[in-house]
């Protein structure tokens, strides 16, 4: 590690967690979890399948190809699984045609709104009793719906209230989709605060839906990689899915080298964030634990290496947390690091914590939030303070966690069926 000039002077809070134990391996490092336990899995619903695939299933079923596309239709376009608005498709076995090729998959528990109704936060129940969370944001010219890949997670974070419990399971393509295609229902009917743009033809809806996904709610997303891809590829796939852009969905990761390099790979140019936080091994090691197995600078170049294959320009996440990373050495050593890869191909987001009072995981003082903003502009790094939307309600990467009244809540609500 570079030896800071200042460092007799900083203060340096290391990171430790506060009111829970994290688990460790048998040499006494945080536990890391790659592989999802195994349970009992998800309904195979039409999201988890290609689109030819899709059609086998119909035939299967005795029925004529073309009515997957139906299903796509009212599924992807008219966000629905509700079989009397259907019509279009048979009366006799319509029912279980539906049931067989969209079984519900997510049950809502709980819906927190904030910033009038502009943020809402949703608890969902899987069809296994496994809880998971996504946020749903209005900002001017856009909607963003924070979604999750994982039930619980296995990275193990110090910091972070979903990591706490370990790895519950991977989500299946179709629970993730699902959460996409819930808020666009909710959306259509009006449900998201702020002024609503009606549908010409049908003027009761809402013509908006949600136009960008970051996946930062509950879990390592890179960790769930197949199921992941296959979401990413309904979600943007124009005539069999969602339609979006890839631009606006955003990939981030704490730092799975192998699996940066192989999305790089894939010929979906999404947005790439790196959760990084420190630029420094031996603060890292402590606050991502999954540092000690890729470090701060192989992290790097498969972030530079997915800038070279995709020339989408990649994100740093950086959560300001005062006196543990925020000091100025640490922005000085940050730009270095990337003027080091060269230039035009990063830009870094500091996030500001909520300030909270007793803990170490507390907010930097303004002062050295700008200070850094500031080293990293002036060093040439494009820098801008992420907005920290949905604080409220603890939604931002690292906060979602259910607790024990949601899970009490859960556990009386009764599955969709
Ligand atoms: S911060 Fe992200 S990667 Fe780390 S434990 Fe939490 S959800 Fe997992």
């Amino acid at each position: 590690m570079t030896t800071p000039p200042d460092a007799p002077r900083v203060r340096q809070v290391r990171p430790a967690t506060e009111g829970w134990k994290q688990k460790k391996d048998a040499e006494g490092r945080p536990l890391l979890q790659f592989a999802s336990p195994k349970r009992g899995k998800p309904p195979v619903h039409l999201a988890d399948l290609t689109p030819d695939e899709r059609v086998a299933r119909i035939k299967e079923l005795g029925l004529p190809g073309f009515r997957a596309k139906q299903l796509e239709n009212h599924y992807f376009t008219h966000w629905t699984h509700d079989p009397a608005q259907m019509t279009d498709l048979p009366a006799e076995g319509r029912e279980e045609l539906v049931h067989g090729m969209l079984p519900p998959l997510l049950t809502e528990v709980r819906r927190l709104e904030t910033d009038r109704g502009d943020t809402i936060k949703f608890l969902w129940k899987l069809h296994d009793g496994a809880l998971v969370e996504s946020v749903l944001m209005r900002y001017p010219g856009r909607i963003t719906l924070c979604v999750s890949s994982q039930a619980g997670c296995g990275m193990n974070c110090p910091f972070c209230a979903t990591g706490q419990a370990g790895l519950t399971r991977n989500m299946s393509a179709a629970e993730i989709i699902e959460q996409i295609v819930r808020a666009n229902r909710l959306i259509a009917d009006g449900g998201l605060g702020g002024r609503t743009l009606r549908r010409a033809h049908e003027p009761g809806l809402s013509a908006e839906r949600v136009s960008n996904i970051v996946f930062m709610g509950m879990g390592e997303p890179l960790a769930n990689y197949a199921r992941v891809m296959q979401a990413v590829r309904v979600m943007t796939d124009k005539e069999h899915g969602l339609g979006m852009s890839a631009r606006g969905i955003t990939v981030s990761t704490v730092g799975l080298v192998p699996a940066i390099t192989k999305l790089a790979g894939e010929d979906i140019p999404v947005t790439f964030a790196l959760s990084l936080h420190a630029p420094d091994d031996q603060l890292r090691d402590e606050l991502i634990p999954v540092n000690s197995r890729w470090k701060v600078d192989e992290a790097l170049d498969a972030a530079r290496g997915y800038f070279d294959r995709t020339g989408r320009r990649v994100s740093i996440e950086y959560a300001l947390i005062k006196d543990m990373n925020d000091h100025a050495w640490r922005a000085d050593l940050l730009a270095d690091k990337l003027n080091a890869r060269g230039r035009g191909w990063v830009h870094v987001n500091p996030i500001p914590l909520n300030p909270t009072p007793g803990s170490i995981w507390t907010a930097s003082e303004v002062p050295v939030q700008n200070e850094f903003v500031r080293r990293l502009n002036a060093a040439g790094i494009p820098t801008t303070l992420r907005d920290t939307r949905g604080k409220e309600i603890d939604g931002a990467c690292g906060q979602l966690a259910t607790t024990a009244e949601d899970e009490a809540v859960a556990a009386s609500t009764p599955l969709e069926s």
